[in-house]
């Protein structure tokens, strides 16, 4: 059969953060571009993700505050939560989002494809009886989500299965102690829900600062997260009475649940791409590999965003993307994404912020003498009426006599806020020096890493 054949400079396949942001800028410099989406615009972010996960941790910090506005002098009566108005009202403007995102694309007389794209050779990808052509192709397909290999798996659902909930459920496990499940088990927690959380370790985000990981898990217990660490998974199954019951390895029976959510990690969207028609090369860990150029191992196609396996976050996508479309289409010849100090939040409740190195990296990669620590942790002045007192905790790790600033970290209130700025500091190199030169601004949390000793 001959099939229709188009020719673009560039394929985009996959229309999530990177995609849409590479296509964009792309087509600024003139380039003809296609963009192919499987699913909706705007990708993991937009639509199961960053957007509608910040939507829920502000009803969840609503639920904070009216808990603490009692002792501001309110006199509040909360008749409960209605979960799926909430939900409703969000999915609305997911909605609206996707269709800007259609929007900016036409504006940019980009043309969007819908349907599974593949590869088939080096410079053409088969959408449905469509064949398109280009001398440039990117792959943006992103990630899943990761579950167990264990019986009764479908019985729990995953991040995207949150995001369709028509109703909170009573008592949740959250299996994992990354981002997403400490994100969602402090959304559960705060409207209402008993959650426990289900670790295979003994600490939520085992690889952020130590500081950051106890003084977090410090906090959800005492809001009456339960923990179930060390927990080796061997079954989820009904009980009798419909419930959620997941076994363990060393015999422990824990529930009964009304959900039970898998936040064990992400996996790379690399099957069913046509990979194995243009030979594209896998690392260890199964994502596509590429160079600090984004390019992979052949000539002309190009990979960004969470399939690469880096620092799965949408801003870091977003600026992959750009970068390469500099590179290729706007003659800046050496444009390529440093991923040093890319700084980053979770939207726990306290929110963390962080960027650069831990502790314990620093002390191991420049030796324990050459690292200088200052920390401080208090209670923050919101707290200071309120009766439950979680603390901010904050650290800062400098390198060497000129102590340059290599790793900056905080929990606590308005975490979220602060480490943008901070982060432009440390990416220009700050030393203690610079934040002890700079005037703090009174009364706030942030003040604390300029007046640290
Ligand atoms: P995606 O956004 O996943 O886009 C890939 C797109 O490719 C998808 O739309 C998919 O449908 C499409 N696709 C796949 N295969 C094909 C194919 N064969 N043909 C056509 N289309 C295809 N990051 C943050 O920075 N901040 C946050 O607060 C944050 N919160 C998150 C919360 C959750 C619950 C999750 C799951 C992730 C969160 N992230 C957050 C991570 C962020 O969403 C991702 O890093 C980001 O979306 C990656 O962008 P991407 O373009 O690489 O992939
Ligand atoms: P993470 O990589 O953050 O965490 C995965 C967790 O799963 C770890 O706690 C890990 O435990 C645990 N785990 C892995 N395998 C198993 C297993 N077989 N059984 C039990 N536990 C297991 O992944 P997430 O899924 O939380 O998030 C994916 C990515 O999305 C994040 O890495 C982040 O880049 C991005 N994201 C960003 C957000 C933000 O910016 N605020 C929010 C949400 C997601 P262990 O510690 O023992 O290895």
């Amino acid at each position: 059969m001959i099939m229709d054949e188009k020719n673009f400079d560039l394929i985009v396949i996959g229309g999530g953060s990177g995609g849409l942001a590479c296509a964009q800028r792309a087509a600024e410099y003139g380039a003809r571009v296609a963009i192919i989406e499987v699913a909706r615009l705007g990708g993991t972010c937009v639509n199961l993700g960053c957007v509608p996960k910040k939507i829920m941790w502000n009803a969840a910090q609503i639920a904070h505050a009216a808990h603490d506005a009692a002792a501001y002098g309110f006199n509040i009566e909360l008749n409960g939560h209605n979960w799926d108005a909430l939900r409703q009202r969000r999915d609305a403007y997911v909605m609206r989002l996707n269709s800007i995102y259609a929007q900016n694309l036409k504006k940019r007389n980009i043309e969007i494809f819908q349907g599974h794209a593949r590869l088939c050779g080096t410079n053409k990808v088969k959408i449905n009886e469509l064949v398109l052509k280009a001398e440039h192709i990117v792959l943006a397909t992103g990630g899943r989500p990761a579950v167990p290999r264990i019986s009764g798996v479908e019985l729990g659902i995953t991040s995207d299965g949150f995001f369709a909930l028509r109703e909170r459920p009573a008592r949740v496990a959250i299996v994992g102690s990354g981002y997403i499940a400490v994100e969602l088990a402090g959304i559960f927690s705060a409207l209402g829900s008993a959650v426990t959380m289900v670790t295979r370790g003994d600490k939520v985000l085992r690889n952020f600062d130590h500081m950051l990981s106890s003084s977090l898990m410090q906090i959800m217990l005492d809001e009456g997260i339960i923990f179930a660490n060390h927990a080796e998974l061997m079954e989820l199954k009904f009980d009798e009475k419909n419930l959620l019951v997941l076994s363990t390895l060393d015999a422990r029976a824990l529930g009964p649940f009304d959900a039970v959510i898998w936040a064990i990690g992400r996996q790379p969207m690399v099957e069913d791409i046509g990979l194995d028609q243009a030979s594209i090369a896998l690392d260890q860990h199964g994502f596509i590999s590429v160079d600090c150029f984004q390019k992979t191992n052949v000539a002309g196609i190009y990979a960004i965003g969470d399939v690469t396996g880096q620092a799965a976050l949408t801003p870091v996508a977003i600026a992959a993307g750009r970068r390469l479309s500099d590179r290729i289409f706007g003659g800046m010849e050496d444009c390529y994404l440093d991923y040093k100090n890319i700084p980053s939040v979770v939207f726990s409740h306290p929110p963390i912020g962080t960027v650069g190195l831990t502790e314990a990296v620093a002390r191991e990669r420049f030796g324990t003498d050459n690292i200088t620590v200052f920390s401080t942790e208090f209670v923050p002045m919101y707290h200071s009426m309120t009766t439950n007192k979680p603390r901010t905790a904050m650290k800062l790790v400098t390198k060497g006599v000129d102590q340059h600033v290599i790793g900056c970290h905080v929990i606590g209130v308005g975490a979220d806020e602060m480490m943008q700025g901070f982060s432009v500091a440390i990416k220009m190199g700050a030393t203690k020096k610079d934040f002890d030169d700079t005037v703090a601004i009174h009364p706030t949390s942030s003040e604390e890493f300029v007046t640290m000793r």
